[in-house]
């Protein structure tokens, strides 16, 4: 059997294909000397696309936010992720789109004439929380030293690299024995985490922020399939101490889903253990991978 260069991920840069390993990207990018970038992250699970086209949406959506406009469209795009999920052959995948703001010709620094530039990878699938940590729940943190951007600063609705405040976060985590971390606005209020929204449940019904977040497609997930199941849900205002008094939490990720969290700033959610409510939506959520409302089938 020949070995396939693309198994550990196949990169889409500068109109070629090449082995993850071998992608760079030019240092005088902006996405990379400024941040000036927005991207996206679709999941591939058994050979499919989960919900592609809310993705693709998204992504369009967030990069004219940026004003940038592209010389690549929506449908090519498609055409790039799957074909580089279907160089790796990876059943199960994490699939990256990225447009940055591009390089400078000439070296004018005026944002409306750089050249935007197109980015694609798929790597094997990343669980933010392993499938048995999933089983076991998580430890939460609420930050006390870092806030999140607020969304007049940069609007976290368009999914961005300026991570600053969540990594300072996750130290903060660490640092009080936690697994990952949730920030504050400035007004108290919860928002999201590194790569999750969060959900409380409170009396058999779902609260989740409203502004301030990205707007998640695993969010979107959960309250579709809330509405399946009849569970009452509502995005809102959550404070820290409503998500303190929660009877349940989870967060919501494209990087593994529906992930239940058992403590929070070392004390137990409920009662400790992962919530009825979680549980059920989180089954859900992977049986939905084989519906084909909302799956892309992978001709590998
Ligand atoms: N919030 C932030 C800051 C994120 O980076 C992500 C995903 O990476 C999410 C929320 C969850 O979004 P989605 O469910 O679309 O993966």
């Amino acid at each position: 059997m020949t070995h396939n260069q693309f198994s550990d991920g196949c990169a889409f840069v500068n109109g070629d294909y090449v082995p993850i390993a071998a992608a760079a990207i030019p240092i005088l990018d902006m996405g990379f000397l400024r941040s000036d970038v927005t991207y996206d992250v679709v999941g591939v699970w058994n050979g499919k696309f989960f919900r592609l086209e809310d993705h693709l949406n998204r992504f369009e959506k967030s990069w004219n936010r940026l004003r940038m406009s592209p010389d690549i469209n929506r449908e090519g795009i498609r055409n790039v992720l799957i074909e580089c999920v279907r160089r790796t052959e990876l059943q199960h995948a994490y699939v990256n789109m990225i447009m940055t703001r591009g390089i400078s010709e000439k070296g004018n620094r005026d944002p409306r004439l750089f050249k935007n530039r197109f980015y694609g990878f798929a790597i094997p699938y990343v669980w933010l929380a392993r499938i048995d940590q999933q089983a076991q729940g998580i430890h939460l943190v609420i930050a006390r030293q870092t806030i999140r951007t607020p969304t007049r600063a940069f609007d976290p609705a368009v999914k961005n690299f300026q991570w600053g405040d969540l990594t300072q976060g996750i130290y903060e985590a660490y640092e009080r024995n936690g697994y990952t971390v949730v920030l504050p606005d400035a007004d108290g209020n919860i928002t999201e985490g590194p790569g999750f929204n969060v959900f409380a449940v409170k009396d058999q019904a779902l609260r989740t922020p409203a502004s301030g977040v990205l707007q998640g497609i695993t969010r979107q997930t959960v309250l579709d399939l809330a509405d399946e199941q009849g569970i009452p849900a509502n995005a809102s205002r959550l404070s820290a101490d409503e998500l303190r008094a929660a009877d349940e939490i989870f967060l919501s990720s494209t990087a593994g889903g529906v992930i239940p969290v058992t403590t929070v700033d070392g004390q137990p959610v409920g009662n400790g253990n992962p919530g009825v409510i979680t549980e059920k939506l989180r089954k859900r959520y992977w049986e939905a991978h084989d519906e084909e409302r909302w799956t892309t089938s992978i001709d590998y």
